[in-house]
């Protein structure tokens, strides 16, 4: 079963509801970035909200870049969502392997702590790029991006993410779901969905036992609609011209000394790893592209 998004509404158009399936998506991350158990859960949980919110936006050159740092061990967490669908995201350290002692389960919330933020940026292709910050909760993402839904965008949400580990550290199931209450929500409507929030066990766990996210949404509202289905996938656009416009935006020192005293430079993707290089005279070209700009 491919990795899918579905959106519904159920309660008469009262409540929204995502819900993805993410597997492959985590992965294809783990593989990317060689990430051991925790590092893979957060990232995999911070991308499976993501693709949620990517789902949200209202065209096709639209993107949202989530970051995260709470000042835990993994540092700080990137993940870049388009609205086709595509997914592409890095830890700060992908060798974190933290568990509860009393729970036995991936300790997250220790891995990313709760001394920082989570932010997100959603790319309009208009100059006025909406920015949301909040202050993390527990780390442990779902919660996190709970309170940001109901502080950041006035939206009461309920969020589940969850990524289960292989013995092998393969991604055996990942998941999201979120469902929010809409303004025209009653106090019966939101106590309907309450239940179904203290009933439902894990996303990741339901994912497991094979059900897919139309099966999830089904399961926590009969009366649900389907309004959408879409794949997710993990890809990365970076490319040589993307790279030469982030070293123009360096001062023309940095690329003399670049120039003649490394003659040429090396480049890293932070989100694939694939590195691009610059000889001296792809960078005197970019320096002649400066100077010409009068910067
Ligand atoms: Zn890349």
């Amino acid at each position: 079963m491919k990795d899918s998004l579905v959106k519904a509404i159920a309660l008469d158009g009262k409540v929204r509801i995502y819900a993805v399936k993410s597997t492959e998506l985590c992965e294809t991350a783990r593989l990317q970035h060689d990430c051991w158990p925790t590092s893979q859960a957060a990232l995999g949980r911070i991308m499976s909200i993501g693709t949620i919110m990517a789902a949200m936006l209202k065209n096709e050159d639209e993107k949202i870049v989530i970051q995260i740092n709470g000042n835990g061990p993994i540092g700080t967490c990137m993940v870049e969502c388009r609205y086709n669908g595509d997914v592409k995201g890095f830890v700060g350290d992908n060798e974190i392997y933290l568990k509860y002692n009393d729970s036995n389960k991936l300790a997250v919330g220790l891995a990313v702590g709760t001394d920082g933020y989570l932010k997100v940026t959603k790319y309009t292709g208009l100059k006025n790029n909406f920015t949301g910050q909040v202050a993390l909760q527990s780390g442990e993402i779902g919660d996190d991006f709970a309170y940001y839904f109901t502080v950041s965008e006035q939206t009461p949400s309920a969020v589940s993410v969850g990524v289960l580990v292989n013995t092998d550290y393969s991604c055996k199931a990942a998941g999201g779901l979120l469902i929010q209450i809409l303004p025209d929500a009653t106090e019966e409507d939101i106590q309907k969905v309450e239940k179904v929030v203290a009933n439902l066990k894990p996303v990741s766990q339901l994912i497991d036992e094979g059900l897919t996210p139309q099966d999830i949404i089904k399961l926590c509202f009969e009366d649900a609609e389907i309004l959408e289905e879409k794949s997710i996938q993990w890809n990365c656009d970076c490319s040589k011209d993307r790279f030469k416009a982030a070293l123009s935006t360096i001062t023309s020192q940095d690329l003399e000394e670049m120039i003649h005293e490394d003659h040429g430079c090396e480049v890293k993707c932070e989100y694939c790893n694939k590195t691009y290089k610059f000889n001296e005279d792809d960078l005197k070209l970019i320096l002649e592209f400066k100077k010409s700009c009068g910067k």
